[in-house]
């Protein structure tokens, strides 16, 4: 279903789809994503999915590294094999 946070799909929702948020505490806006809080499932504005979602993001790339040193030490491994064809 596209649209599934604008428009007529919204008019089924309780209240429209608006409430308060429970992460930023904004009243009247649109919450709309759920999001796991504290192992409760709670519905949350855009702007605190956009921000979970790029803490989760930048958080990602720190933890990453073991396993993507492995990987890179075995690609520097393989490129001058590939030189060496071409
Ligand atoms: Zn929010």
């Amino acid at each position: 279903m596209s649209k599934a946070h604008r428009g007529t799909g919204l008019r089924k929702t309780a209240n429209h789809g608006r409430g308060e948020c429970p992460i930023c505490k904004t009243k009247g806006i649109k919450v709309l994503y759920e999001y796991d809080l504290d192992g409760k499932k709670v519905m949350i504005c855009k702007f605190c999915k956009a921000h979970l979602k790029n803490k989760a993001r930048l958080e990602k790339p720190a933890a990453a590294p073991a396993d993507a040193a492995p990987a890179a030490e075995e690609a520097a491994a393989e490129a001058p094999a590939a030189e060496a064809q071409a």
